[in-house]
């Protein structure tokens, strides 16, 4: 496998014309969801006499900023996280037969980072492709887990293959939507942060879920420092 420094890999041409780069060392955006790692809830700014400007929500690699079908994405998180680490996730999505098998190919120093996102477990091929290291099982939707994997694997000598796979929602029965308590909601953006595209930021006191595009699948909650994402508790019929 061949190494071009700079050159940033296009991983989604086809499976023999790849090639991975070497990347400066990782400095983790904050995006926003600070709180998923200093602790503090933050404290509900003063109120102003100005109204909030409304925020765009991250833009994931892959996904759509606007398509409903797309909300509740499994790899939501696993996107945000590489995207946070600054890797370019290039290649395959579960939802994305035919591509590049690796979702993220990178490497830092003597750190070589590989990663699968399904919708299967790998299959011998790519178990070949990936050649040898040590192999980690995530995930996808556990956005703490995913950060420090994905740290480990580009402070580690030698290749790291992280593993996070799952499938597609779409077509799946969807769970009530959430919604948001906007009292404990201090605008802090993490949410955002997902790109789900349920979750708006309209420039009122809180964020908003919308219910028609929401799956239910709660992947954004646990972003949510003060809690402020939480069931309605109606149903509704299966998506897609
Ligand atoms: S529960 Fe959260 S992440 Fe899942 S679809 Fe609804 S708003 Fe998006
Ligand atoms: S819902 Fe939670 S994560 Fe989103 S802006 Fe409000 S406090 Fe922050």
């Amino acid at each position: 496998m061949c190494l071009r420094p700079g050159r940033t890999a296009n991983l989604a041409r086809s499976s023999t014309d790849h090639q991975h780069f070497r990347r400066p060392p990782p400095v983790w955006r904050a995006e926003g969801p600070q709180a998923l790692h200093s602790g503090a809830v933050p404290a509900r700014p003063d109120p102003s006499p100005a109204a909030p400007v409304p925020r765009q929500r991250a833009a994931a690699d892959h996904r759509p900023q606007v398509d409903p079908d797309c909300a509740g994405c499994p790899q939501l998180a696993l996107l945000r996280t590489l995207r946070r680490a600054g890797v370019p996730a290039a290649g395959r999505l579960s939802c994305e037969p035919g591509r590049w098998p690796f979702l993220a190919e990178t490497e830092l120093g003597r750190s070589r980072l590989l990663v699968s996102a399904g919708p299967d477990e790998p299959d011998p091929g790519t178990a070949a492709l990936a050649g040898p290291g040590a192999v980690e099982r995530l995930d996808p939707g556990d956005p703490a887990a995913l950060e420090a994997a994905v740290a480990r694997a580009l402070a580690r000598p030698g290749t790291t293959w992280l593993v996070a796979v799952a499938r597609c929602v779409i077509g799946l029965p969807r769970a009530a939507p959430l919604r948001v308590v906007e009292a404990r909601c201090n605008r802090c953006g993490a949410c955002l942060s997902l790109a789900c595209p349920a979750i708006r930021d309209e420039g009122g006191e809180a964020m908003s879920i919308d219910g028609a595009v929401c799956t239910g699948c709660s992947r954004c909650a646990p972003l949510c420092r003060g809690s402020a994402l939480a069931a309605t508790g109606s149903q509704r019929p299966p998506q897609g």
